[in-house]
């Protein structure tokens, strides 16, 4: 029998996490969540509102110079603690983003690995250098840059990968100094969201330092105009599909607010005439199906050279056809289902359309229940809404080049920049290709699918601006400052 993930089947309620308490939304209203396999309902949250927004920002605000002025030692004991709390509930989360975001067994023991992780790194950098000394010709000065908190952060995150993405929108920005305000999608409010205020609070962080709002589906905007125009909340960080992510940032733009953007993907996988059959298209499994394809760096489209085409395409084809689809909890499952119905339906549209336009279906290509069984295309034409635009799902193009050159040049005929693989047995060859691609992200001979907490994570182009990880979140999260002190007296020449 396929074992299976403890499936506890209670109703999860989820208020607000405003100034350390937990409250019911002003508008006193709740939304329910479905489990996008089963669509029982798993958890009833509380329907916030702009007017919570603002109420959490001031709680933030009031928090923030104190946790500003906490020593090191404090903050990294706090995100040490909330690496245990969060390891000893691990079977409870697995089931959880089962249950609220249909993710795999294998992919939600992803995310409960790599957040501790993010935790502990995080809890080091409570110690990272923020500041330099620069040598200054005017006399007797002492020139410094030193990075300060910037004040309240606001954190939108997405529902794929909710545990990873959220805790991600937060930590940095909390241990560098910042009180936050996180908005969680409203298709995971709890492992996205409320877990988080259970976490740090029982790990000690204190109140008003991490504030979360949920709300309800087509609730976002008010939330968000007020993460936007309140003048408390000193950046943005979002992790969502382009298109909201552009209208944020036209709407920062107008308040002269900086916005961390970590947009959508349409990366590609070149899969080169050298490189090891069998290798190849286990990395391209992996890369377009994992989390059924609801990745920002999922595999898209792969681009294989001609001499390999047609053995990469028949064994791909057949591991595809092999992949098993359906219940998320139990721990064979590869493909799980979409995250609502929506999505399953806009799937199916891309791909019908695409194919209406000419594509052929090499391999799925239909709906199973809740799920889209794993589909490869070919001949897909560029004009078409599958090509230009990111489809969230277990879908990807196989595309047949000449050369390596060409290979780039298809890699790069896109408006996104995420993520992209090449697969190769020559990795000077990759490593010297990989210069030429466009995008934030390139892995040489591996897939498009991969993330590490300390890595400068993010795109260009339509794939937003910003990068998580390392020093990289210290330029975002903080404000440089050039302060000097002058010894003794200047001259002024009147
Ligand atoms: P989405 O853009 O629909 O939503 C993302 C977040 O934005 C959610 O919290 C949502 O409630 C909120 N939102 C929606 N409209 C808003 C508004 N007007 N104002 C403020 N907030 C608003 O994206 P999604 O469907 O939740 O997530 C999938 C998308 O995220 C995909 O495009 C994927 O590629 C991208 N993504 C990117 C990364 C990355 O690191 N680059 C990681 C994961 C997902």
């Amino acid at each position: 029998m396929t074992q299976t993930t403890e499936t506890a089947t209670t109703l999860r309620e989820a208020l607000n996490f405003v100034g350390g308490e937990w409250v019911a939304s002003s508008s006193g209203t709740t939304f329910d969540v479905a489990d996008p396999f089963t669509g029982e309902t798993v958890v009833r949250a509380a329907a916030g509102t702009r007017d919570d927004a603002r109420r959490a920002v001031e709680a933030a605000a009031e928090a923030f110079p104190a946790w500003a002025a906490t020593p090191p030692a404090v903050r990294q004991g706090i995100f040490l603690r909330a690496a245990e709390i969060l390891e000893s509930r691990r079977d409870e989360v697995v089931n959880l983003l089962a249950r609220e975001t249909g993710s795999t067994f294998g992919f939600g023991m992803f995310q409960m690995y790599f957040t501790p992780g993010l935790l502990r790194q995080a809890a080091g950098s409570a110690y990272a250098p923020l500041g330099e000394v620069i040598p200054s010709d005017v006399p007797g000065a002492l020139a410094m840059g030193l990075r300060q908190p910037v004040g309240v952060v606001g954190a939108i995150a997405p529902w794929n990968a909710a545990l990873i993405l959220s805790l991600r929108s937060i930590t940095m920005p909390l241990a560098l100094g910042n009180t936050v305000v996180l908005k969680p999608s409203e298709w995971s409010p709890v492992s996205g969201g409320t877990l988080w205020g259970e976490i740090f609070a029982e790990a000690g962080l204190p109140a008003g330092v991490l504030n979360i709002v949920t709300h309800a589906p087509g609730e976002a905007a008010g939330i968000g105009d007020e993460l936007v125009e309140h003048p408390a909340v000193r950046r943005l960080n979002f992790t969502g599909s382009t298109p909201t992510g552009r209208r944020l940032a036209e709407a920062c733009g107008r308040q002269l607010k900086r916005v961390v953007l970590e947009l959508g993907g349409s990366n590609p996988l070149i899969v080169l005439g050298d490189a090891d059959l069998q290798y190849a298209v286990d990395a391209a499994a992996f890369g377009c199906f994992l989390h059924q394809g609801q990745i920002c760096m999922s595999a898209r489209r792969i681009i294989v050279e001609r001499s390999i085409a047609d053995a990469f395409t028949e064994k791909l084809v057949a591991k595809t056809a092999g992949l098993k689809v359906g219940d998320p909890k139990e721990h064979d499952t590869i493909v799980g289902p979409l995250i609502n119905r929506q999505a399953l339906s806009t799937v199916a549209a891309r791909v019908q359309d695409a194919v209406d336009r000419g594509a052929k279906v090499l391999v799925g290509g239909e709906t199973d229940g809740p799920c889209y069984r794993p589909t490869l295309l070919m001949d897909v034409p560029d004009d078409s809404p599958f090509a230009r635009e990111e489809t969230f799902g277990p879908v990807a193009s196989i595309e047949v080049v000449d050369d390596a050159d060409q290979a780039v040049e298809r890699a790069n005929a896109t408006g996104y920049g995420l993520s992209a693989g090449i697969i190769t047995g020559d990795n000077q060859r990759g490593f010297e290709l990989a210069s030429r691609i466009e995008s934030g992200i390139v892995h040489v001979n591996d897939q498009t699918v991969g993330d590490e907490p300390q890595m400068p994570f993010g795109g260009v182009k339509d794939s937003g601006w910003g990068r998580f990880g390392g020093s990289a979140a210290v330029e975002e999260f903080t404000e440089l400052r050039w302060v000097t002190v002058q010894a003794g007296t200047r001259h002024f020449p009147f």
